[in-house]
């Protein structure tokens, strides 16, 4: 796997990528009556969507689209155990806040009388047989890649016989795992998938959709293929894994035979991300054993979790289209998705001020009890945003960070003796500190040019600093959760003998009590902003209410990613 550098390649951005080409062709041979295209999304309700889910999404979504063609949402549902509605309805809820819909949806369980009766139709065939060894045996028989397999001893079992047993598997006179149908097709097959796969196997457990109404249940390999065709999905996407189930995908359509115009599937690399991991299976961890606060959790890489954290559905969108569809797996970089939303962000947040590590500013000379108006645009390029009344008074909250009682040479902020600019109010200039018995300090001391009113002097005096602040007896006090990587190295899931939870980063999350404006005391959850110098912020979904502010920091204002891609 490489670090993925191809993602602004003129190829994946200007050229087609190798499916487009592929339904190009198509219509152009009239492969599909009238250039058809039809696609699906095919979820497993087993968790929440990732961001990897969302470039299969746009893909999928984003080709109906563009060939005018459909898109589905099936929920293949095959596996009783590991399925839930809440999952169902989370799915739904992130493809529509992606910014797709469904022209039907589905349920592969829709289909479950169907598919068995492809079973049936296939044991009638001599194409499939009910096996009596156990998943271990079954396991031993298939051989490896250097060795054929052998032979079942109930291989040669008469379609008679293969039918009665079935049918009794349906009926539930035979314990879970106690017997399988598998099609009948090679022990020696160089591709293993093709060694006899399993298509039903017997599991009694409540399915969320059929109930108690099925003890058998139709294998992924089975049940996709043939579903696709019900469907009359014309190109059936999915992820390089399944480029080995493709022949067992061909085989079944082909011997069923009940599908003139059927689909084939293509794969494509799936998405992997730097310090996060995109598996539901790994995700689902993370929420059950607690180390995340759930599947929105503002730090995981679930859509869910992303539109918590601020990201908007255009910034994902967007980073689906620049990393593009292609066959090479690789590795992108957080830093690209952070780019993305920092892009729309920038142009769309409105510009608040608030303190995170709040020290006081006393302005010496400023009159006691005097308050100054000023009136800010919320966004300095889009008057259309309006503006909103900031006041300013003789106490103010400035960064700690924004002092220094010994500078080094490029600190352009506050010192002693230093003048700065506070953003649109006055110039200061600093006149002392004071400081608690363990030498921290408790208040900046400065005077204030009442000539500099908006931010500029009038005899061309200029500063270098300019530095957000916030009114003490204004300030809005609120919860800001400041997050980090997930995970404190790269690639997690690459990293032998160790569990990928001990690679957490113990710091992914800060909380700390932050003094605002006061226009942030009252916006909704989910409102969106950059505070100023600090980054992009957005009101917590779940947790904020107006009067009890809690905000999240969606990014830093730093890019990683422009010198990420200059040195590429
Ligand atoms: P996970 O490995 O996270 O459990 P999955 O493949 O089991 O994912 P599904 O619900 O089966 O999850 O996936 C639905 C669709 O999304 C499939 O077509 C799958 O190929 C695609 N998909 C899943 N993960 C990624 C990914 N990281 N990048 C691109 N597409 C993905
Ligand atoms: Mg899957």
């Amino acid at each position: 796997m490489t670090t993925h550098s191809d993602a602004e390649s003129p190829e994946t951005r200007i050229g087609k990528d190798f499916v487009r080409t592929i339904i190009d062709a198509h219509i152009a041979e009239n492969k599909y009556d009238q250039g058809r295209v039809q696609t699906r999304f095919p979820p497993e309700p087993n968790g929440y969507l990732h961001i990897g889910h969302a470039k299969s999404i746009c893909l999928n979504f984003g080709l109906a689209r563009e060939y005018d063609g459909k898109c589905f949402l099936r929920f293949d549902d095959t596996n009783p155990s590991k399925e839930e509605q809440e999952y169902v309805d989370s799915i739904q809820e992130d493809v529509r806040w992606l910014g797709f819909d469904w022209d039907e949806k589905r349920f592969a369980s829709d289909y479950f009388d169907r598919i068995y009766a492809f079973a049936e139709q296939l044991i009638q065939m001599g194409k499939a047989y009910v096996d009596d060894l156990s998943a271990e045996e079954i396991r031993e028989y298939r051989g490896t890649l250097t060795e054929p397999g052998k032979p079942s001893p109930f291989r040669e079992r008469s379609a008679e016989e293969n039918l009665d047993l079935f049918r009794r598997m349906r009926a539930g006179e035979f314990p879970d795992g106690s017997r399988v149908l598998r099609a009948k097709i090679d022990m020696a097959a160089p591709n293993m998938v093709m060694r006899d796969p399993t298509l039903y196997r017997i599991k009694r457990a409540h399915h969320h959709r059929t109930g108690d109404a099925w003890c058998i249940y139709p294998m992924y390999d089975f049940t996709h293929c043939l579903s696709d065709a019900i469907e009359g999905v014309t190109h059936s996407i999915c992820t390089l894994e399944f480029e080995n189930n493709r022949e067992l995908y061909d085989w079944v359509l082909d011997t069923v035979a009940a599908f003139p115009e059927r689909p084939y599937q293509y794969e494509f690399a799936r998405l992997n991300l730097t310090y996060t991991v995109l598996s539901k299976r790994k995700l689902i961890q993370l929420v059950s054993e607690g180390h995340v606060s759930g599947w929105s959790d503002p730090r995981m890489p679930t859509i869910s979790g992303l539109r918590r954290r601020g990201y908007t559905p255009e910034a994902l969108r967007d980073f689906c289209d620049r990393i593009g569809v292609s066959k090479a797996n690789s590795m992108v970089d957080f830093a690209l998705l952070e780019h993305c939303v920092r892009e729309d962000l920038n142009a769309r947040a409105p510009r608040v001020m608030g303190v995170l590590d709040p020290v006081r500013l006393v302005i010496e000379n400023y009159p006691e009890g005097q308050v100054d108006e000023f009136d800010m645009p919320f966004h300095p390029e889009d008057e259309s945003q309006g503006s909103r009344i900031v006041p300013f008074s003789k106490v103010l909250y400035i960064e700690r960070e924004d002092f220094m009682e010994e500078p080094p040479k490029k600190f352009f902020r506050l010192a002693p003796g230093r003048e700065v600019r506070l953003r649109y109010a006055y110039y200061v200039t600093c006149t002392g500190v004071e400081k608690d018995a363990d030498g921290r300090i408790t208040e900046i001391r400065c005077t204030y040019d009442p000539e500099t009113k908006g931010g500029w002097s009038k005899d061309g005096r200029k500063v270098k600093g300019t530095l957000h602040w916030v009114s003490e007896a204004h300030a809005v006090p609120a919860e800001v959760r400041l997050y980090d990587k997930l995970f404190s190295v790269e690639n997690p899931a690459a990293v032998k003998d160790r569990d990928f939870k001990e690679l957490l980063n113990p710091e992914s999350l800060t909380t700390v009590q932050a003094l605002l404006e006061p226009c942030l005391a009252h916006q909704e959850p989910g409102w969106l902003c950059q505070f100023e110098r600090l980054g992009y912020f957005c009101a917590d979904a779940k947790d904020h209410a107006p009067g009890k502010p809690v905000f999240n920091r969606t990014a830093t204002l730093r890019d990683t990613w422009a010198k990420i891609a200059q040195k590429s």
